[in-house]
């Protein structure tokens, strides 16, 4: 099996239903309300565990009753907690308002993400016993930047999904091996708004990347080879919450079986694809034989 660590957030996300989302000063009676378990890298490690990756899932959670329901959604998932830590004070947790129009506002508040710092005992020893690393950006830099330097000083892939968007330092950019931007951030990483000119701009910074660009699929392009595009499975999405995450996910996995690039991005987005057609973050992930049968079935459709 696949071995990936991710070093990432969980947050508690917190979700409020409204017809229209309140106005400063304004109170609005809402239809409904959600807990859910979510943060990026709690996201990218149960998708990657559903796809079939054996994962260890190093952060924080707070001594909460949040913490407590992060930690089981994981284990549920079947990805590795031991290097999850339990710290005083709240869980991260992410307010989030969800209009009828689909629109949302979020006030992600960090809470025990922000303890990790760095690696603790043991952390540099899972990410060199795993094929991948993935990383986001919501731990403190310290902590991405010291799980991206243990990766890297143990041949081990650095997976980084710069979101939230946010300026990267160099040294950050010098320990990624395959930065995954949605193309949001890949404008606000490179002032670009055109793909193709963001991606290759990036290529200056690291040696692999692939902007995902939601509906219209994911755009790979490496130093030396022609740039690919690989478009999205054509599918009725209902709710595109963490389709990035399922993708960045179910594509760690796959090349960590060591299947070609290619083939491995047309399996992140039928697994993507597979996820926005359903509603909810971790939820929504799919199993492999799922994403299995899904590709298949692409592939029968277009030969
Ligand atoms: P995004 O973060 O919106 O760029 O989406 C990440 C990935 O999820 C994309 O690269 C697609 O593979 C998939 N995806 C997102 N939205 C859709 C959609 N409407 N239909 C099919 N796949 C989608």
């Amino acid at each position: 099996m696949t071995a990936i660590a991710v070093l990432g957030s969980t947050n508690m996300d917190l979700v409020a239903y409204v017809p229209k989302a309140p106005r400063l000063g304004e109170t609005v009676t809402g239809r409904a309300f959600r807990t859910v378990p979510g943060g990026k890298g709690a996201n990218q490690a149960v998708a990657a565990a559903r796809s079939g990756g054996e994962v260890v899932m190093i952060g924080a959670v707070g001594a909460d009753e949040f913490g407590v329901r992060l930690r089981s959604a994981l284990t549920a998932a079947r990805v590795d907690t031991a290097a999850l830590r339990t710290v005083e004070g709240a869980s991260g947790t992410a307010h989030i308002t969800v209009d009828d129009e689909g629109g949302n506002s979020i006030i992600v508040i960090p809470g025990a993400n922000a303890a990790v710092t760095g690696l603790e005992t043991g952390d540099e020893a899972r990410i060199a016993a795993a094929g991948s690393l993935l990383l986001q950006l919501e731990l403190p830099l310290s902590a991405v930047l010291a799980g991206a330097r243990a990766a890297r000083a143990h041949g081990v892939r650095t997976v980084l999904t710069p979101a939230p968007a946010q300026p990267l330092p160099a040294d950050l950019l010098a320990a990624t091996d395959l930065l995954v931007p949605n193309e949001h951030e890949a404008a606000a990483l490179t002032g670009l708004t055109d793909p193709l000119q963001a991606a290759e701009a990036l290529l200056a910074e690291v040696p692999e990347v692939v902007i995902t660009l939601g509906a219209a699929g994911a755009l790979y392009a490496a130093r030396g080879s022609e740039p690919l595009t690989v478009p999205a499975p054509r599918v009725r999405a209902m709710d595109t919450t963490a389709a990035g995450d399922t993708f960045v996910g179910a594509l760690a996995v796959a090349l960590g079986e060591g299947r070609p690039m290619p083939e491995a991005l047309r399996w992140a987005s039928a697994a993507a694809a597979l996820s926005v057609q359903r509603p909810g973050a971790q939820d929504s992930m799919p199993t492999r034989a799922e994403t299995d049968a899904f590709a298949a079935a692409q592939r029968g459709a277009a030969s």
